[in-house]
């Protein structure tokens, strides 16, 4: 990614529209990594999309969730660079709701919409006292580190169990408390934080302590003093949603001055869809889960605000599959046909008999020591040569996952190849096609290649005499 050797990737422009992009406009309404993805293969169709950021910098919860000791922010600078060379425009500083609406950009010329807003509330888990002096959501808290942070030396107490938790403590641990303290519902092996990211907070000297569920948040004159927690005796309910239920007479107090709930997210709609046709299903927008268009036809979602909070590759893939969309919609093309849909079946990979599965384990980069301890720096280092070699030969060779529809003959001999017997044909309009079964084939090949036979022979004979013609009349003519 460096500056002087980076690469541009070419944008394709079809011939036949004889202008250096397309001129149609497309809003992209958050610049996280669903808004930036779809951004970018824009471009490499390319359009000229906008994204709208109502941050001072794009780059969503990359920029001002994820720590920088986790992904470091020259990283997605020059990333963001990339887009912009390839003729993606960002507006930074713009609320769309807000300071301008979709009626306005419509009015503007716009054709079609990318909401990919995120989850960018933290939620409190509505005991007494959380939202007393002192208290947080660990969303709000990283965004305040993110930009620059405060120093902190006093003691904090963590709630919550996944890796937002985990970066909470972590970034607290280095702006300077005293002392760090994770509770958590699960139990240790139900903890939703990786397990790497549960050794490196311990290796940062966070405390995490599990089976335990907040119950009351302790204030002298309106300021946290404490908080108080109650035994968890379960998390999950019997149909496996989250439903926890507790001893309330089994408690424990932690003397604190901070507390940093990191209990959930929810997306912060505001006025960004009111008089829209979009529907909701609770909180959740209704979208077609194929190509992301919601109720109103020149809106799409994707990213965390359609899917809950998930990982960055998620709303990457989101973003992708959302360019496809938004490119068919704008030129009027069926929204469907020919789309990855995803449909596989996962295999039971405890439990696969084939030899040449690959049973070895995946390759961990290693870590730079002269990077000190509680360093807001990337200590992490990439994958050395040697490394990528073995992690590329994991593959297991099985060839195109996704099909070309413009290549596809449907042949079937793909189905043929994959020893997991992976690949199967469907035909999803038998009526548009006729099929043969194999023991009749000879009785639709033989008449085929006898009229092949006979066309290619005449052809050659009209093309002979032709020539022979044409090279008379050379002759008659020197
Ligand atoms: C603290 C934290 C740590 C994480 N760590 C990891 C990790 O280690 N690995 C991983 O894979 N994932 C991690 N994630 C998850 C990952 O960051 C998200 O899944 C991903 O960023 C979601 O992308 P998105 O584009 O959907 O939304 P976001 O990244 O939230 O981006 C949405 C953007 O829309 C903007 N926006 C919102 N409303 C408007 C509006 N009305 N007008 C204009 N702009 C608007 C927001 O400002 C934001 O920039 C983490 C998340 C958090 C919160």
């Amino acid at each position: 990614m460096n500056e002087e050797t980076r690469y541009i990737p070419p944008t394709v422009i079809p011939a036949s529209i004889h202008m250096d992009h397309f001129e149609e406009k497309i809003a992209i309404i958050g610049g996280g990594p669903a808004g930036l993805t779809a951004a970018f293969y824009l471009a490499e169709k390319g359009y000229r999309p906008t994204v709208f950021e109502k941050n001072d910098m794009a780059g969503g919860m990359l920029r001002y969730g994820i720590p920088s000791y986790k992904l470091e922010k020259d990283v997605i600078e020059a990333e963001i660079e990339v887009m912009r060379q390839m003729g993606v425009e960002i507006k930074t500083g713009v609320e769309v709701g807000k300071d301008v609406t979709l009626d306005s950009l419509r009015a503007e010329g716009y054709k079609a919409f990318y909401i990919a807003i995120g989850c960018s509330a933290g939620r409190r888990p509505g005991v007494p006292g959380d939202d007393a002096e002192g208290t947080f959501t660990a969303i709000d808290y990283l965004h305040e580190a993110n930009c620059g942070g405060k120093e902190y030396t006093g003691r904090v107490v963590v709630v919550g169990g996944g890796n937002v938790a985990i970066d909470a403590s972590r970034v607290s641990a280095r702006n300077g408390a005293a002392e760090v303290t994770q509770l958590c519902l699960e139990s240790e092996k139900e903890m939703p934080a990786s397990q790497e990211e549960i050794t490196e907070a311990a290796e940062d000297g966070v405390t995490i302590k599990c089976g335990w569920g907040p119950k009351e948040v302790l204030t002298t004159d309106g300021k946290v003093t404490g908080i108080v927690f109650k035994k968890c005796l379960s998390v999950k309910n019997a149909e496996g949603r989250f439903a926890p239920t507790y001893d309330e007479n089994d408690t424990i107090t932690i003397q604190c001055d901070r507390v940093i709930f990191a209990v959930g997210q929810a997306s912060v709609w505001e006025d960004l869809v009111k008089n829209e046709k979009v529907e909701f299903n609770g909180p959740a927008i209704v979208a077609d889960k194929v190509t992301y268009q919601t109720t109103q036809p020149d809106i799409f979602v994707g990213g965390d605000v359609y899917t809950g909070p998930r990982f960055a590759i998620d709303a990457i893939a989101a973003g992708k599959i959302a360019a496809e969309s938004l490119h068919r919609y704008v030129h009027d093309a069926h929204m469907k046909i020919g789309r990855n849909r995803w449909e596989f079946t996962e295999f039971d990979k405890d439990n696969i008999s084939v030899p040449s599965y690959d049973n070895s384990s995946r390759q961990i980069e290693g870590v730079d020591s002269s990077v000190p301890a509680k360093s807001f720096k990337d200590a992490h280092l990439t994958l050395t040569e040697e490394q990528v070699k073995i992690e590329t030969s994991r593959c297991l060779g099985c060839g195109a996952t996704v099909v070309d529809p413009n290549k596809c003959i449907g042949c079937g001999v793909c189905t043929t190849k994959c020893e997991f017997d992976a690949i199967t044909l469907h035909r999803n309009h038998p009526e548009c096609s006729k099929m043969t079964v194999a023991e009749d084939k000879f009785k639709e090949i033989i008449p085929y290649q006898l009229k092949r036979a006979v066309k290619i022979a005449l052809h050659k004979k009209i093309s002979k005499y032709i020539q022979n013609n044409l090279l008379i009349f050379g002759k008659i003519m020197i």
